[in-house]
């Protein structure tokens, strides 16, 4: 089966989203920890996640996806800027141990005039002083637009940054189908060679979840907007591609779409129509 969902808001907790998900049909979902421009969280309560894993049992959701708040920058000239993204991810992780078992994906962040090198060496930093050995949490990297000085902008980079962390095994890569697209990244006329090339330089192994959005600009332009299903420049016909490839298909997908309720549901039901068990 397909596994697939949308960005749905955590306002209202865990429960509450279980249902909104079976509402559009997906059996998954992708939420922000906390309020995504930062802040403090709502405390976890035991209740509201015991209710959610009676919802996910019965609704056969088996894995969701946290964000990170997209305002955080691991890698700001700035230490207060970076001790923040510190403590907002360290507390992330601790919470999301009440829901063992999934993913927890951040933007690498921006090096701001020092370099990628720079930047990257302060992402690793960062990720080794916050991995735990017992963590049961996957942390992933999301492959970004390349806006400004955004470090993820191609695979190399975060191949870098993994190469720098010491416990491999807790991370992974979240693939975002606009921003490789905004980054150069042919999957309209080249899907197969996308990932070939992902494959040589991070390795499919480590690709964990699929961000699934259509782009409001074109190829290599640096943009990171957007767009509905089919209503992009990636278009329609590339997004069955990319839902059906063998390398891709098992994966969670999420849909960032501007999109209200009903219209998730709509992608969903669209997705779910063209997808094929083998
Ligand atoms: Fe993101
Ligand atoms: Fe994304
Ligand atoms: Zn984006």
């Amino acid at each position: 089966m397909l596994t697939i969902g949308c960005h749905l808001s955590s306002a209202k907790g865990y429960a509450a989203m279980a249902k909104e998900a079976e509402k559009i049909n997906a059996n998954t979902f992708q939420f922000f920890t906390r309020n995504p421009r930062g802040g403090k969280a709502k405390a976890i309560d035991p209740k509201d996640v015991e209710k959610f894993h009676e919802e996910a049992g019965r609704l056969g959701i088996q894995k969701i996806l946290a964000h990170a708040p997209y305002t955080l920058n691991a890698c700001s000239p700035d230490e207060k800027v970076r001790e923040f993204a510190y403590n907002t991810m360290a507390d992330d992780l601790k919470r999301m141990e009440y829901t063992p078992g999934n993913c927890y994906n951040f933007h690498p962040g921006s090096h701001v005039k020092q370099g990628a090198e720079k930047g990257i060496e302060l992402i690793a930093e960062l990720l080794n002083n916050i991995l735990r050995p017992e963590q049961s949490t996957t942390v992933l990297l999301e492959t970004m637009a390349g806006k400004g000085s955004e470090i993820g902008r191609n695979f190399q980079e975060l191949r870098e940054i993994l190469d720098r962390v010491e416990l491999q095994d807790k991370m992974g890569v979240c693939l975002d189908t606009c921003h490789i697209y905004d980054g150069g990244y042919d999957i309209v006329n080249d899907l197969d060679g996308v990932l070939k090339e992902f494959d040589q330089v991070i390795g499919l192994s480590r690709l964990k979840a699929v961000h699934l959005n259509d782009s409001m600009y074109g190829l290599n332009s640096h943009k990171d907007r957007h767009a509905k299903i089919g209503e992009g420049k990636i278009g329609k016909e590339a997004m069955i591609r990319i839902v059906s490839h063998p390398a891709l298909k098992n994966l969670p997908f999420y849909l960032e779409t501007p999109n209200d309720l009903e219209g998730y549901g709509a992608e969903i039901a669209f997705l779910r129509s063209v997808w094929k068990e083998s």
